[in-house]
């Protein structure tokens, strides 16, 4: 694998290898990887000539400084991690490489950035949108790969391949949980022993609702009920449960199978706050 930390070395050891005509898959992370991470690389290098991952944790994305803080840094069990997975090259640049100068372009996305996550993190998907337009300028890559963890974030850069005229093709892939639901993430390394056993509580209360809404309860009713087996445990807050239209984010009042509807949760165990979410099919 080879690793680089500034742009013009790996945008000339892209080119060379675009030139010979191979594809060119791209997994943009902010490190500390898990097995979840991993099904993306086992995905793009199935699928391309060269996978190429990034790590970076990207400060314009936190609106939390404790979050970005805190966030887990393993940079050497990473890279140990991706050379068995395929991945070709791993692109990890310094803070003064990706901002130069302080950031000052903003990218507003409308209705899709002020719900859900948008209306809780302002600012974030502007600095996701900033962050991932630079790196599919610097990489160019022919496919790219994100998690279905993150269906907003997701939903955000179709829009922003669409609008911006992006030649790259998205793949969204399904969430890696562990063996009592809960969805695999960095933020996971910060829960105490104690915390972990109730961390699935968003999982069960995704479950919940989906027998809620086959039985045809409404929506307020499930959201009462996922409140109620989410903060049924000491520590655990729900912050937000919400249906939306997949691809546009509409909030929905009630399931509308044309919509493809998703539903969607975020909460805290303490204050390690974690995501989730859930197709309606
Ligand atoms: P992050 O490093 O948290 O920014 O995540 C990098 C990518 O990995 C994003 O596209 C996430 O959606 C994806 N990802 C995170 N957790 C999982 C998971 N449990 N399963 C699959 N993909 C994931």
């Amino acid at each position: 694998m080879e690793i680089f930390s500034q742009i013009a070395p790996l945008k000339a050891f892209l080119k060379d290898l675009k030139c010979e005509g191979k594809s060119v898959g791209l997994v943009p992370t902010m490190g500390a990887l898990h097995d979840g991470h991993l099904t993306l690389f086992k995905a793009s290098a199935s699928q391309n000539d060269i996978t190429v991952g990034s790590i970076f944790v990207n400060p314009i994305q936190f609106n939390n400084p404790n979050d970005l803080l805190k966030y887990p840094r393993t940079i050497e069990k990473d890279t140990k991690l991706l050379e068995t997975v395929g991945c070709n090259v791993l692109f990890h640049p310094p803070m003064g490489e990706m901002y130069p100068e302080e950031s000052t372009v903003k990218i507003d996305f409308g209705r899709l950035d002020k719900t859900m996550e948008g209306k809780y993190r302002p600012g974030h998907f502007s600095g996701v949108a900033l962050v991932v337009s630079k790196l599919f300028n610097i990489i160019q890559p022919d496919q790219a790969y994100f998690g279905q963890k993150d269906w907003q974030q997701f939903a955000i850069i179709q829009k922003l391949v669409e609008e911006l005229n992006f030649k790259i093709n998205l793949h969204s892939i399904t969430t890696l949980r562990e063996a009592d639901g809960l969805a695999l993430s960095s933020r996971n390394q910060r829960l105490t022993p104690e915390q972990r056993k109730i961390a699935n509580v968003f999982y069960r209360g995704l479950l919940e609702a989906k027998t809620g809404f086959r039985e045809g309860l409404p929506l307020d009713h499930v959201r009462n009920k996922v409140r109620q087996t989410v903060e049924g445990y000491p520590g655990a807050k729900l912050e937000y449960f919400e249906l939306a239209d997949s691809k546009n984010l509409n909030l929905l009042e009630y399931v509308e199978q044309s919509r493809r509807p998703i539903m969607c949760i975020a909460g805290y165990i303490e204050e390690v706050r974690l995501i989730d979410n859930m197709f309606l099919d």
